[in-house]
């Protein structure tokens, strides 16, 4: 099977320094298995995406030399295949309509609904997935393996929301299927996602891709960068000097004399000597992993 790999950001936000991370190491490892790099933009939920912020993404991907092969995808555009794969679902028995709040599952995704059983009267409904009483082990190339079992950890959980849109779970889906995504590499905060996402993928009788999550940057504070805490932009004047210190939380330290060189050079270094195993495995924010 060929090495296809993948940069999916949400654009809610410019990337900061935990997505630069994401996109350098995926990157990384497509490249050096001699394989293809996409870039999918996550605009699922319209109103979350911020003004500029594609076009953003883009310009800073291309800044630090991280050029991509073929069309990109865009989300948005995908409502056809993934009303087939519901379709399908639907079709299996596994989707069922419920009309609990969000807030409900928030407070406890194992809350106890009984939609499935007394099918709600209302019109604006969410669609659930049934999961099995099953345990799930994934093979992670960075952390390690974990099981997970679907029906006591994750809970039903939403494949299309009231309001229309679907859910991160069944496009990711569809769309690394669709893209036939061979290799994730990704961040550790979507690691507990993913067993749900494999069970996705046997239902639609997908291929299953190799996953790896790597470890979760945190700011002074010990929080997840992230737009929602205001995770700075990055300064793409200084790109050579940050692609270095990404380098190095990946374990992939660059020579001294390399550390300011055009990101080009420090790139075309780091695909030669791109080692997964020197990925630290360790979580910077223990609660982030338990
Ligand atoms: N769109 C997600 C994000 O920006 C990443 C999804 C994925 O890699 O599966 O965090």
């Amino acid at each position: 099977m060929s090495y296809v790999g993948r940069f999916a950001p949400t654009p809610s936000g410019a990337l900061h320094f935990g997505s630069l991370v994401a996109a350098v190491a995926s990157y990384l490892d497509a490249r050096a298995n001699n394989g293809s790099w996409l870039v999918r933009i996550e605009d699922l939920d319209p109103p979350r995406t911020a003004p500029g912020s594609i076009d953003a993404i883009l310009c800073c991907l291309d800044r630090f030399g991280l050029h991509w092969d073929g069309p990109l995808m865009f989300q948005s555009q995908r409502q056809g295949a993934y009303l087939d794969a519901l379709a399908e679902l639907t079709k299996q028995g596994r989707i069922y309509a419920c009309s609990c709040s969000r807030a409900q599952f928030q407070a406890n995704p194992l809350y106890n609904c009984t939609c499935l059983t007394n099918p709600p009267a209302e019109k604006e409904v969410a669609l659930r997935i049934t999961l099995p009483s099953i345990n799930v082990t994934i093979n992670d190339t960075i952390i390690g393996s974990q099981t997970q079992h679907l029906a006591d950890t994750v809970g039903d959980f939403v494949v299309q929301r009231k309001d229309q849109l679907f859910s991160y779970q069944l496009a990711v889906v569809v769309d690394d299927a669709e893209q036939k995504i061979s290799h994730v590499i990704r961040g550790s905060d979507l690691y507990h996602q993913t067993p749900a996402q494999t069970w996705l993928q046997r239902c639609l009788s997908y291929n299953q891709p190799t996953y790896g999550h790597l470890p979760i940057i945190t700011n002074d504070q010990g929080q997840k960068l992230s737009k929602q805490n205001l995770a700075a932009a990055l300064d793409l004047s200084k790109a050579p000097a940050l692609l270095s210190e990404v380098l190095e939380r990946l374990g992939q330290t660059t020579p001294c004399a390399l550390r300011q060189a055009p990101v080009e050079e420090q790139l075309a270094w780091a695909i030669t000597q791109w080692d997964i195993t020197k990925v630290p495995k360790r979580m910077q924010d223990p609660n982030a992993f338990v």
